[in-house]
């Protein structure tokens, strides 16, 4: 029924990304835009999970370098993924999609469990699904329950979309000649020290050997592009040869 290259993928989007140009908070014009472009993905043919972040409200690290207690600043964060999860899961509903929000920690009043069984019947019945809280564990960050998550419903391939169109060899920011890679080997990424996702993030793609591509959501129409195969921002996929 589709022409994709892609049957399942799990889109991680930072809290950050739900923020637009505010400082803090939820742009509801922003996430109504992202999760328009999920829909339009999903009606293409995909199976979408989504990871969302919560940057954008709390970080633990960023609370413990407040004085916090780090386990309850991790908490809070975890919390605050839930608040995005289920405004994401409005946004889906209001343009007519069916979502479900699942959290790694038990919040059952306000949203489903994580089960990865019911995750992937989810998914297999054209819901979308939105994990929320992270690994459940503190210490972790979302990108981390992001690539778990994506290996435990057998995803073909984990988006991860950033504020940059790609992964660069220097800071694109900083640097005006720096250039973007368009593919990478998990090896490449470890021996040139690029900051593609936090280690354990990383540890666990090159262990599953799951396609990570990172890519700017900002312009409209990039995640069916990336869907309908097209390459888009930069591609980490597989070991260098004799590794
Ligand atoms: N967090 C956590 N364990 C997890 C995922 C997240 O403790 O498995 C906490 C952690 O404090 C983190 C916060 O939740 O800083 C928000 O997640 P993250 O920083 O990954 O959000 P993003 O940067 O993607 O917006």
């Amino acid at each position: 029924m589709s022409q994709l290259a892609y049957r399942r993928v799990l889109l991680k989007l930072s809290g950050e990304a739900l923020m637009g140009d505010e400082d803090y908070g939820i742009d509801p014009k922003v996430i109504e835009r992202l999760a328009r472009e999920v829909i339009e993905a999903q009606h293409a043919g995909a199976e979408i999970a989504l990871v969302v972040g919560g940057g954008n409200i709390f970080r633990g690290a960023g609370l413990a370098a407040g004085g916090m207690d780090r386990v309850t600043g991790d908490h809070m964060g975890m919390l605050a993924t839930v608040i995005n999860a289920l405004a994401m899961q409005d946004a889906l509903e209001k343009l007519g999609g069916k979502a479900r929000v699942m959290s790694a920690i038990k919040i059952n009043d306000v949203c489903e469990d994580y089960i990865r069984r019911r995750a992937i019947r989810h998914l297999e019945k054209g819901r979308l699904v939105v994990f929320a809280a992270g690994t459940g564990n503190p210490f972790f960050t979302t990108d981390s329950g992001a690539a778990l998550r994506a290996i435990e419903i057998g995803a073909d391939l984990l988006l991860k979309a950033t504020k940059v169109d790609g992964v660069y060899d220097r800071d694109p920011k900083k640097h005006g000649d720096a250039s973007r890679f368009d593919r990478l080997t998990y090896d490449q990424v470890i021996a040139r020290d690029l900051q593609v996702m936090d280690t354990a993030a990383f540890a666990l793609c090159r262990d599953a050997d799951l396609p990570l591509r990172i890519f700017d959501m900002a312009q409209p129409g990039t995640l069916l592009r990336i869907l309908r195969g097209e390459d888009v921002g930069t591609l980490v996929k597989g070991r260098d040869a004799g590794r």
